[in-house]
Parts: C-alpha cells; structure tokens; sequence
C-alpha cells in the first residue's frame, strides 16, 4: 500500500495514539522491575579495595569505581569490635596462608609520588612469606601472584581468580595485602575489612584484629576492623554477601579472609610508614606477627 505524506502522518499519529500508552506502561513496568532502586545522584567514594585502576595510564587519584559502585551504594560499612580469641589450634596443624599482592599489570592500584600500588603490595607479601618462613614452624604460605601480573583481563574474574588460587591451595586464610587512598589525602591509618558471613566471619574478624595489632603498634592510626555488606549480591538463600569482592568470594568458598589497608599512600602522616623499603619491611613484619600469633605458630628461635 502506497501512502501520501498526509496519509503518513495520520497513520502515524494513530500509531502513536495507540501505541503511546503502552510504551508508557512498558516503562513504568521496567522500573518496578529494577526494585525501585534509585541511582545516587553522584557516585561514592572510590574503593581501593577492590577497584584496581583499568588502565596503566598514571593518574594522581584513589582508584576508580569498582565492579560494582554504581549500584551498591549504601555505605554498610561497620567497626567491629577487637576479636581477641585465636584460631583454636590442631595439633601438628599445617596451616595454609594465601596471601595476595593486590592488583597487578595492568590494575595498577593507587599511584602517588611515582608509586604503585601494585608495586608495594607484591614487595610486602614477599617480606611476609619470608618473615614467616624465617621465624615460625606450622604454616605454608602461597601467593595469588609472585610477579607483576593481573591474573585476567576483566576486574571481576580478575577478583575471583585470587580467591579460587586460595581454594587451590586448600588455604586456611585468605589474606589481600593493600594501601589505601581518599579522595581529599587526609585520612591516615590502617584499617582490616573481614568478612561478615557466619561460616568465617569469626576467624576472619580474629585473624583481622590481631594483625590490625600488630599495625596500631607501629604507630599507625587504628581504624578498626571493619565489615561491609553487598547491596547487590546475595546467597541462594537470599541473604547479602559481602561487599568486597575477594572477602566475598573467598566466603563463598569457606575461606576466612581479610584486606589489609595498610596505610594512605596519598598522606603525608602514612608516608612516613612506607617511603623506604625498610618501612615496607616493618609493616609485613606486622602482618606477619599478626598471622603467626592468631594461628598460634611456634616460634623457631
Ligand atoms: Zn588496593
């Protein structure tokens, strides 16, 4: 069928007489099925936790968004209090420790004063493995990454791959090895996120405290330990996950884990706890004595 202009435009208008309702139904119908969820006028905070830089280009900032920002917003963020009890110790227990240089090749982490986070976090994780090596008996230490590798091009697998590596291992604990940032470089401190799951949330706030200890007794300020929720994601029987992303898939697998935010590579204060390798040193001796005195490892000397 042939149609003028006119025969167009009325045949058109009908159309959109016809069709304009629903559309409209359609699109409220979409937006109940989202759950009513309202996007934040502006995004929160970066998390360097779990949000690795996706470009090896230097920028002076925190890192970017995180796999998830977008949507999970409400800020679940809770201190808890300082869990003194130690891992029940088995005799002749070998205990397994996955320990996880954040970030890596392309996710550069946070980068200030021609550091990257990257950088630091495998250096610390090398001086734990050895401190721990060098002065105790009963634990295996294994690392997600022994070089300056991401281990997969997308974020999300990327965060899962560390926490699978510690299920390889058998690990008894996960622990993720990082530096913080914030966006106006006036926060300073040391703070350790542990999982809230009931299956590990004790021993991951336990193992959690005591190397936020051993932190504190550097002189860094004492942030707690603290525990966040996913607004996102949730078990098979509905109840939320954790909000970081390799506490949360390190929990689904059993396994206690921890991030450890050693200082703010971005604060004059902090600096004072990193800018040489000796610094470095001392904080994965901390980490290290915070590992060994919950799991209850002797001593070789
Ligand atoms: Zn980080």
């Amino acid at each position: 069928m042939y149609l003028n202009q006119n025969d167009k435009k009325t045949v058109g208008r009908r159309l959109l007489k016809f069709f304009l309702p629903m559309i409209m139904v359609t699109l409220f119908l979409s937006g109940c099925a989202s759950g009513g969820e309202k996007k934040p006028k502006s995004m929160p905070a970066p998390d360097p936790n779990v949000s690795p830089i996706p470009s090896p280009l230097p920028t002076i900032t925190a890192a970017p968004a995180s796999e998830k920002t977008e949507t999970d917003t409400e800020d679940t963020e809770t201190s808890v209090d300082d869990q003194e009890a130690s891992d029940p110790k088995e005799a002749d227990k070998t205990y397994v420790v996955v320990l996880d240089p954040g970030h890596g090749g392309n996710w550069f982490g946070a980068m200030y004063d021609g550091k990257n986070e990257k950088d630091l976090t495998l250096s610390v994780a090398n001086y734990v493995r050895d401190y721990l090596y060098d002065n105790y008996t009963g634990i295996e230490v294994y690392l997600t990454r022994e070089t300056d590798i991401a281990l997969d091009g997308d974020l999300k697998i990327e965060l899962e791959k560390r926490a699978i590596v510690a299920e390889e291992k058998n690990a008894d604990y996960f622990v993720s090895i990082h530096f913080n940032a914030s966006e106006e470089h006036l926060l300073h401190g040391a703070t350790v996120y542990a999982s809230m799951r009931d299956d590990v949330t004790e021993r991951s706030k336990g193992i959690a405290a005591s190397i936020l200890k051993e932190l504190v007794a550097l002189g860094l300020k004492d942030n707690d330990v603290k525990t966040r929720m996913s607004q996102d994601y949730f078990a098979e029987d509905g109840s939320r996950l954790d909000y970081y992303a390799v506490i949360r898939h390190s929990a689904i697998r059993h396994i206690p884990g921890v991030i450890v935010e050693h200082c703010f590579m971005d604060n004059e204060i902090d600096k004072e706890f990193m800018n040489t390798d000796e610094k470095l040193h001392a904080l994965a001796e901390a980490d290290a004595r915070g590992i060994a005195n919950y799991l209850g490892l002797a001593s070789k000397n």
